[in-house]
């Protein structure tokens, strides 16, 4: 067993599953017993030995963890300022972080005794990273995928779907990862006996922004012990894309306590103005969706508005509760980026460190062009590389 627990005073959620005045569990009375279920269930997952060896043998062997931190050269030098580090999260097996956290819920779907899974995806990302940890497992496995998406991402469509999984098309509403999570919750309700809901980000009722937050935290635990080896010290910065906001909690967690300024990026789309955007912290005010309380798009009635962004993996208009609080707390900083700003950000990191980085995570890379002027030779930034570009081609050839 190698957990690197940080010893830590940042001690949230309560025992009620808020993160200050946010989280909670707003679900229909018939799952109660379903999330109470999973919250004793992973409550005793936590402290037992053999399940987390299991869970991390899988993410050594079968998703090729520790994921390398890589000095990226090219690009300190293209900016002459902090030296950039990029934790290499587009190297684990299916090409995102999604997949940490799909081993682990697995695990406790099998430890509960469920065998159907369903899932709710956007990019695909979190479908594609479901529906291999259920044909590793042989569970049944239904994703549920707005018909916008599936067309952005039929790559990951035809993925699920080779794999073993069903993916249903959701055509209410947008059409894309809100109206998705709607279907699967309403999945959820009607088969609540035989079936584990696999959520893909820190959001939903308590415990998944906890749980979900945990079995990401892997990245930032190795993040900290690689910085400390290569470099004999943390870094100052740390940057990732922030769309429910696992990859970046991931990272973050284990640094709460230390003295390192935190960013998370998120999508502007047309502009945070203009009123097509998935900038949810910078724009929106605190409303409930999909069971928790936190920052919302949301328009004077309480209607969910649209959100927009060039990634399908950033296009929701809600966040996770935490990083409502973090917000708040003034421990994190939020900016925003377009949609152009994240393309000129592929360019850039294709031709300078030969990575083509997924939509979501170019808009991390794009904050980069505000931040580096800020910073000094002397420091450290560590930026989240949460997936590979591949499933995007088709997006970027078009806009370039
Ligand atoms: C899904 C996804 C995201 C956004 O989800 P978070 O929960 O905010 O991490 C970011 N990057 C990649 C590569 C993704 O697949």
């Amino acid at each position: 067993m190698q957990t690197t627990e940080t010893k830590t005073t940042y001690n949230q959620p309560n025992a009620r599953g808020y993160f200050g005045d946010y989280g909670g569990k707003f679900v229909p009375e018939i799952l109660i017993p379903a999330i109470t279920a999973l919250e004793q269930e992973y409550q005793k997952a936590q402290n037992d030995p053999e399940f987390l060896r299991e869970y991390h043998e899988l993410l050594e062997e079968y998703v090729g963890r520790p994921t390398k931190l890589t000095f990226a050269d090219k690009l300190t030098a293209h900016y002459g300022k902090a030296k950039i580090y990029l934790k290499r999260e587009d190297l684990c097996h299916t090409g995102a972080h999604k997949i940490n956290n799909a081993i682990g819920q697995i695990l406790l779907a099998r430890r509960m005794g469920k065998t159907r899974i369903i899932a709710e995806t956007g990019a695909g990302q979190h479908g594609v990273a479901t529906a291999t940890a259920c044909a590793k497992f042989g569970m049944e496995c239904i994703v549920y995928m707005g018909a916008e998406d599936t067309v952005r991402q039929k790559l990951n469509v035809d993925r699920m779907q080779l794999m073993g999984a069903e993916v249903r098309e959701v055509t209410s509403g947008s059409q894309t990862l809100k109206d998705a999570t709607n279907e699967a919750i309403r999945d959820w309700v009607t088969n609540v006996e035989d079936t584990f809901y696999i959520i893909g980000s820190v959001v939903g009722p308590h415990p998944y922004p906890m749980m979900v937050r945990n079995f990401h935290r892997v990245i930032g635990d190795e993040a900290k012990r690689q910085i400390l080896e290569k470099e004999g010290r943390l870094p100052d910065y740390l940057v990732a894309c922030v769309g429910g906001g696992s990859n970046a909690l991931g990272l973050f967690y284990p640094f709460m306590d230390d003295d390192v300024q935190i960013i998370g990026v998120e999508a502007a789309g047309y502009g945070v103005d203009s009123g097509q955007t998935a900038a949810t912290i910078t724009k929106g005010t605190p409303g409930i969706l999909h069971g928790s309380l936190s920052y919302l798009l949301h328009d004077q009635n309480g209607q969910i508005e649209l959100a927009h962004s060039i990634s399908a993996g950033l296009d929701y208009p809600g966040i996770g509760p935490e990083h409502s609080f973090l917000h708040d707390s003034g421990r994190v900083q939020y900016h925003a980026v377009t949609d152009e700003e994240a393309m000129e950000a592929v360019k850039l990191l294709s031709q300078k460190e030969g990575i083509i980085p997924a939509l979501e995570t170019a808009h991390a890379f794009a904050w980069l062009e505000n931040l580096m002027p800020t910073t000094s030779k002397d420091e450290i930034v560590i930026l989240n590389l949460s997936g590979r570009g591949d499933k995007d081609m088709k997006t970027i050839s078009e806009n370039l």
